[in-house]
């Protein structure tokens, strides 16, 4: 017999994931969050208790934005928790949750995308994807889910020349 899904607490702080092209500028800007709409689309029926914290472009992320996404990893009822975050800080939020050890029960995952959900060929779906099956199978523990892997909170960085996240050299 199939076991259910343990619930999961998704947590929307922004990054280019959920921005939008307004045309009338050229600009990236922020509406609302797209997430229902991309769960939807995926046919998700996953357990998740969404969470909009802030839209916010990671560069623009100060200690007391993290520091409201480590109390809210904290009050979450669920064990597993998913992130969405901008990719340019997504590193140091990650090791702000990590070195606080206040999160050692939790399997908490940082995911984003490189291109809007909103455009075409976004790497978002297969993102958030991987970071809530990453959530329901890890054990507890920081992590960030990019590309299709798996990586550990301190062993982790952003490639900005090609655009993706690696180990550490
Ligand atoms: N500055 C953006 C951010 O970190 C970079 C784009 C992205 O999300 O990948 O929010």
């Amino acid at each position: 017999m199939k076991a259910s899904p343990q619930p999961i607490t998704l947590l929307v702080t922004g990054g280019t994931l959920d921005k939008d092209y307004q045309a009338t500028s050229g600009e990236l800007i922020f509406s609302e969050t797209h997430l229902p709409k991309l769960l939807e689309e995926a046919n998700s029926t996953l357990p998740i208790k969404l969470n909009v914290l802030m839209l916010k472009d990671s560069l623009e992320m100060l200690d007391s934005d993290r520091q409201k996404i480590l109390d809210a990893c904290l009050e979450s009822a669920t064990d597993r928790v998913v992130i969405t975050h901008g990719t340019d800080t997504m590193t140091d939020t990650a090791l702000f949750l990590k070195n606080s050890r206040q999160l050692t029960d939790k399997t908490v995952v940082l995911t984003g995308a490189m291109r809007p959900f909103q455009l075409n060929q976004s790497d978002a779906s297969f993102n958030l994807g991987t970071a809530l099956m990453a959530a329901q199978l890890a054990s507890s523990g920081i992590y960030i889910a990019m590309n299709g892997e798996l990586f550990e909170a301190s062993q982790v960085s952003k490639n900005r020349q090609q655009g993706i996240f690696e180990l550490h050299t």
